[in-house]
């Protein structure tokens, strides 16, 4: 194979430099080491960006002589010796990938940074090995054929179904010529998706708002300005205020900032993202993304890259993810206008004199909040301090299903702002380890995610537990003020935490089962959770005010749950844009480089989005449609109709906690990644999941 010998190649070449140059004796690469750490989580604390390549570079060989030992093997193939022997093999690969992929995304650097740009492409030619290898399809292709006979339980029919799937997907039925082709595409497709990423990274952390008169802060509140300051302190501009945009600087300045040129000028900044031309410009690179996907789908068979994708998905085709979007985009697009022309009268009995802009929307849609529902953002705040929001997602995983979770100081981690805890059934069985890291820093990634340090599956008839992790870009402490979270980011530790619980829950046999989910199922067991955040039964439970500790008065929750669907128009709006403009991406019949900002403002135009409103995402910054989500962030609207649906069900009973509910939404949960989503969602609410809920919840009906 062909990474096989360009590995031999490599050691080949350094072995002579050490035999002639002694070397002083190495301490061993922790990576390749077996972990004594507590629950055998990563030696956080030993790893050094150094060890990655040569660890990466072991672990691919040997995964290849595994996966050589599974084709080569004399005897007919079976399920045993084919099938799950190939889900067994990479386990090493899996890990340090795993590890790889912690710092990479939430700590990285230059060095890191040149380690994935190297390693990417190595990573889709060694996936490219097995898939296009034809023994191994041989035997796994006779193993399919045979299905039928074999008596396979569901889990066993998953990954056969699966592994068949991805062999013919990775191109196993390919002529050589195009296979060839594919394997071109694919280095290309990671090196730019890595691109990509990077550039993204470096143009966010690259822009300042610099303030330095105080004027210039007028509608701030002194948390903000204290944070600024410190910002600003940090920059080496003491005395001044720095905003950035990073999630908790932009979007509070932008809710409220009374100076609407320094507003304008710093969503400009965040609109205009890798696209102003220079290095970092991502147009052409996310442009050529999308073309090489389209050639990719169609030497596969498939008509667009969207196609191809939603044929593993819940939704199985492009028409079916429109309609979806469809029946939401008018009632949304509806009510934005109506909110549009609230804040419009709201500029206009202020005599502002000028027609709303997007920089204008957050700062007047809190006035109208405070005007119709007596609500401000800065009222609520200093009951929801960190500790709080996070002790109440764990009370709610406790209330539901028993479970308990204890916080360990002996574990290595690789920053010290990681907290990381023991999770415990009721009857103190060890359940997984959670890490949680909140705080935004120069290395990490914007938004919030979650994911596996290691994946649950039976190794050998042992149960090896999960070790999963989840990363915030929350508001940070201000001096002795604990940091306090807006609405939106307390739902956002809820839903990466949810996506925690379903990891944690994984009751599967085998290793590639949490892989296998359709992504458009993923966001259901992260967004559920954000309907107990404001739910009045769990808000006494853990928002407390930071000084006094009094639980949130009853009046304001009140106040909270009449609010609920204020701006939801504007919210699904501008997500709802952007779920469109990546189908629209990924639709594209031809595999011709486009005019990124023409394709953007021509899809953009046809759903005819009013120019109040920016696209969440415009192309150049959109990275989950770059990445893992392409055809795919339309997931978050499919998953959020089984999330409503499934919330409706604790609902019908009319206890949020209700535990027969809770025990059967746990049950589909810890299956998901070896049945059938679709199936098991069935079994869980009697019935196929209904879009009512949803509408109901965003106002939309
Ligand atoms: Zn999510």
């Amino acid at each position: 194979m062909r990474i096989t010998l360009s590995l031999l190649g490599i050691v080949a070449l350094a072995a002579p430099a050490i035999a002639s140059k002694p070397a002083p004796a190495q301490p061993l690469n922790p990576l390749l080491t077996e972990w004594t750490t507590p629950f055998g989580v990563p030696p956080f604390d030993l790893i050094k960006p150094e060890h990655f390549m040569p660890a990466l570079e072991e672990a691919m060989l040997r995964h290849n002589k595994e996966v050589e030992a599974i084709a080569t093997n004399p005897k007919a193939p079976t399920f045993d010796n084919t099938v799950a022997a190939l889900d067994d093999s990479g386990e090493l690969l899996a890990n340090v990938g795993n590890v790889f992929g912690v710092l990479s995304s939430a700590e990285t650097n230059e060095k890191l940074e040149a380690v994935e740009a190297k390693v990417r492409p190595m990573l889709a030619s060694h996936a490219d090995d097995i898939c296009l290898s034809k023994a191994l399809f041989k035997r796994v292709k006779a193993v399919y054929e045979e299905r039928a006979k074999l008596h396979l339980d569901p889990e066993q029919a998953t990954l056969l179904q699966t592994t068949y799937r991805r062999f013919v997907r990775g191109g196993a039925n390919l002529a050589p010529a195009q296979k060839e082709r594919l394997r071109a595409i694919n280095a290309e497709l990671s090196s730019l998706i890595v691109k990509f990423s990077d550039n993204l990274l470096k143009e966010t952390n690259a822009y300042k708002l610099v303030v330095d008169t105080k004027a210039d802060l007028a509608g701030l509140s002194e948390d903000q300005i204290a944070t600024a300051a410190e910002a600003a302190k940090s920059a080496g501009l003491a005395g001044k205020w720095v905003f950035t945009l990073k999630a908790p600087s932009i979007w509070p300045f932008l809710r409220s900032s009374s100076n609407r040129e320094r507003r304008k000028q710093i969503l400009a900044a965040y609109a205009m993202r890798c696209d102003k031309g220079g290095e970092t410009d991502n147009r052409h690179v996310f442009a050529k993304i999308a073309a090489l996907r389209v050639e990719k789908a169609q030497l596969l068979g498939y008509k667009t890259w969207a196609n191809f994708i939603l044929d593993e998905y819940m939704a199985k085709t492009p028409e079916n993810v429109y309609k979806l979007l469809d029946q939401l985009w008018r009632p949304a697009l509806a009510k934005a206008k109506l909110e549009a022309a609230d804040i419009q009268a709201m500029i206009d009995a202020e005599h502002g004199g000028f027609k709303l802009e997007p920089w204008d929307w957050r700062y007047y849609s809190e006035k109208v909040k405070k005007a119709k529902y007596d609500l401000d953002e800065e009222v609520i705040k200093p009951y929801l301090p960190i500790d709080e929001v996070r002790q109440g997602a764990f009370t709610l995983a406790n209330r539901l299903y028993g479970i308990t979770f204890t916080e360990l100081t002996n574990i290595p981690v690789y920053n010290p702002e990681v907290k990381v805890y023991e999770v415990k059934e009721k009857d103190g069985k060890h359940v997984g380890i959670l890490y949680m890291d909140s705080y935004p820093r120069p290395g990490k990634r914007g938004g919030a995610w979650c994911s596996n340090i290691r994946d649950q599956w039976i190794k050998d008839g042992r149960f090896v537990t999960p070790v999963v992790y989840n990363v915030h870009n929350l508001s940070r402490p201000s001096g002795d003020t604990p940091a306090l979270l807006t609405p939106e980011e307390a739902e956002t530790i809820f839903h990466e935490f949810g996506h925690a619980l379903h990891a944690l829950f994984s009751n599967c046999r085998f290793r590639g089962s949490g892989g296998n989910i359709a992504q458009d199922f993923v966001e259901l067991p992260s967004q559920v959770m954000e309907n107990w955040v404001f739910e009045p039964d769990l808000l006494k439970l853990y928002a407390r005010h930071y000084k006094t500790g009094e639980p949130m008065p009853e009046a304001l929750v009140a106040k909270i749950c009449k609010a609920g669907t204020f701006n939801k128009g504007f919210a699904m709006t501008e997500y709802l844009a952007a779920a469109l403009l990546d189908m629209d991406w990924h639709t594209m019949t031809e595999p011709k480089i486009q005019d990124a900002d023409a394709f953007e403002k021509a899809s953009l135009d046809k759903w005819g989005l009013i120019p109040e409103i920016l696209t969440r995402y415009r192309t150049t910054y959109f990275a989950h449609s770059a990445d893992e989500y392409s055809a795919g962030y339309y997931s978050y609207t499919w998953s959020a109709v089984l999330d409503s649906d499934a919330f409706q069900a604790f609902k019908e009973k009319g206890d949020i906690f209700d535990q027969a509910t809770a025990k059967a939404f746990r049950e589909l949960l810890s299956k998901s990644g070896g049945e059938d989503p679709a199936v098991l969602f069935r079994l869980f609410r009697g019935r196929d999941p209904k879009v009512d809920a949803l509408l109901e919840k965003r106002g939309l009906k």
